[in-house]
């Protein structure tokens, strides 16, 4: 969604304020396409605090799947977060760009809200994404979820050297 910012900057100090819809139902990243699940209202608020000068607000509350990072069962994670950013509308969308070091969510006199919000789901992802603290993750052979019991495979890498000890077991108890 965008919006159009001119008329926000005909006002100073009055917060102009507009209920926006996010335009994405996936969030997609390098590590890959995450669904997002709910998605609280949301309302941008704009205040031209001088002729040039922009304060964007908003709120985001929104929960997004994302696979457990051991077992690769969906999680849902909660984002809940405030977004405040000051617009020097004195500069060219490259000179702000450079500056915040993100994509340039404004362009001429429109603000892009999909992009605005994308950059701070960027910002807010979380290092590590787990089903539970305790998650027990995928068996490195037959790839059963561990948390659902085990598997029965046999997993345990012994020492090679141990290895021949065992044989050597296994052939004087036959
Ligand atoms: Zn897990
Ligand atoms: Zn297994």
């Amino acid at each position: 969604m965008h919006i159009h910012l001119s008329e926000a900057m005909s006002k100073l100090d009055a917060v102009k304020e507009y209920p926006v819809s996010l335009g994405f139902h996936v969030f997609s990243s390098k590590l890959g396409d995450y669904p997002i699940v709910s998605c609280e209202p949301i309302v941008v608020a704009i205040t031209c605090t001088d002729d040039k000068h922009l304060m964007i607000k908003t709120k985001v509350n929104l929960t997004m799947e994302i696979p457990c990072d051991r077992c690769l069962e969906p999680v849902n994670v909660l984002f809940d977060f405030d977004v405040e950013k000051e617009v020097d509308m004195n500069l060219t969308a490259e000179e702000r760009a450079q500056g915040l070091d993100e994509l340039s969510y404004i362009e001429d006199y429109d603000l892009d809200v999909d992009m605005l919000i994308r950059n701070e789901l960027f910002v807010h992802m979380p290092v590590k994404v787990l089903c539970r603290e305790d998650c027990k993750g995928i068996c490195k052979k037959c790839g059963a979820n561990l948390n659902n019991g085990t598997c029965g495979c046999d997993v345990t890498e012994l020492d090679p050297r141990m290895a021949v000890i065992r044989d050597i077991f296994k052939n004087a108890n036959q």
